[in-house]
């Protein structure tokens, strides 16, 4: 075999520094300023159609996306009429956007081993009362054969520390390896959850497994759809009905963020929101979550309902009542 020789360096140029990552950074950035950029004149070409072919009153349907709603209602407000009012969005940082990256990246390569246990990708969420996402993975549990939603949160370090036991429902506190959720991603979760039921589908839990992208190590939680899941989701539907109309006057809905660092560290539109800086620095309380007896009682006189109608037409097992040993109803 003919021996090749390395040709030698003749332009000593390349010697100097010339560094990668300020391109990586640059690009990235750029991209996401052209993606978002991109999107918006989609969006007002798709309207410009629209009114040339059925009228100036013509408008396109406004959706509003799980994973803002969930933080906050006025954050949803202020990306509805950002073009309105005129309030643009701080730009994504580098870290932010190289983030979500690695967390798409990590979605896919998951999804591509658990597809052979039946786990489908992500579906796309549309609904009458205007919200419309992507949830991530959904899977008919093989047991139950009752749907599960698979809710996947790849965290740095600081954020996978936050989600800890406290807080856990009764009958999950003795079970090793389950955390409570973030407010936010609880909600979240149940806005996919409610959506998939009002198709028809029984989709009975969730799942949110959080994965400390430095790490590696997992979190899990787990949201049942029961009374509780049922009650909050009718609050938060009357808010967000509400929400709807404010938006349609061209006006901020009320803000309904719970943790104070999505105001101080996440929302783009941060530098404009009073509330927000309050918020963030504790200058607001928190206002007192409200439970209601008889909406619990009555949520959960209708989960009954349900389930027995469900038992009856043969979707759910019938469950047997508990009972201890000396035949005496048991403590379910
Ligand atoms: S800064 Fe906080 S309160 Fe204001 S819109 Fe953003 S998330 Fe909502």
């Amino acid at each position: 075999m003919k021996e090749r020789k390395a040709r030698p360096v003749e332009n000593l140029d390349v010697y100097g520094v010339y560094q990668l990552a300020p391109l990586i950074r640059e690009a990235v950035l750029a991209d996401a300023e052209g993606y978002r950029e991109g999107r918006s004149e989609t969006r007002l070409e798709s309207q410009r159609i629209l009114q040339k072919v059925w009228g100036e009153t013509a408008s396109l349907p406004s959706y509003l996306h799980p994973s803002t709603i969930s933080r906050c209602l006025k954050w949803a407000g202020y990306e509805a009429l950002e073009d309105e009012l005129d309030l643009k969005p701080a730009p994504r940082t580098f870290e932010a956007e190289m983030g979500m990256k690695i967390g798409s990246a990590a979605h896919f390569s998951l999804l591509r081993i658990l597809r052979k246990f039946g786990v489908q990708e992500q579906t796309v969420l549309q609904d009458e009362s205007g919200i419309s996402g992507r949830l991530d993975f959904m899977l008919k549990n093989p047991v139950t054969k009752e749907y599960q939603i698979l809710d996947l949160k790849f965290t740095g370090d600081w954020a996978f520390r936050q989600v800890r036991r406290d807080g856990l429902p009764d009958y999950l506190r003795k079970t090793k390896g389950i955390y409570n959720p973030r407010p936010e991603d609880r909600l979240q979760l149940l806005i996919y959850m409610w959506g998939r039921r009002q198709e028809g589908l029984n989709v009975a839990m969730g799942n949110i497994v959080y994965i400390n992208r430095d790490s590696g190590k997992m979190k899990e939680s787990i949201v049942p759809w029961d009374e509780r899941a049922e009650h909050e989701m009718t609050i938060f539907l009357d808010k967000l009905a509400e929400a709807h109309e404010t938006i349609k006057r061209g006006e901020l809905p009320k803000p309904t963020v719970v943790s104070t660092y999505i105001c101080a560290s996440m929302c783009p539109y941060r530098l404009h929101c009073d509330y927000g800086q309050k918020f963030a620095v504790g200058a607001i309380k928190k206002e007192k979550k409200k439970r209601p007896a008889g909406v619990y009682r009555q949520a959960r006189a209708e989960a009954q309902k349900k389930r027995k109608m469900m038992e009856r037409l043969g979707i759910v097992q019938a469950e047997l009542p508990l009972t201890d040993p000396q035949g005496h109803p048991g403590n379910p």
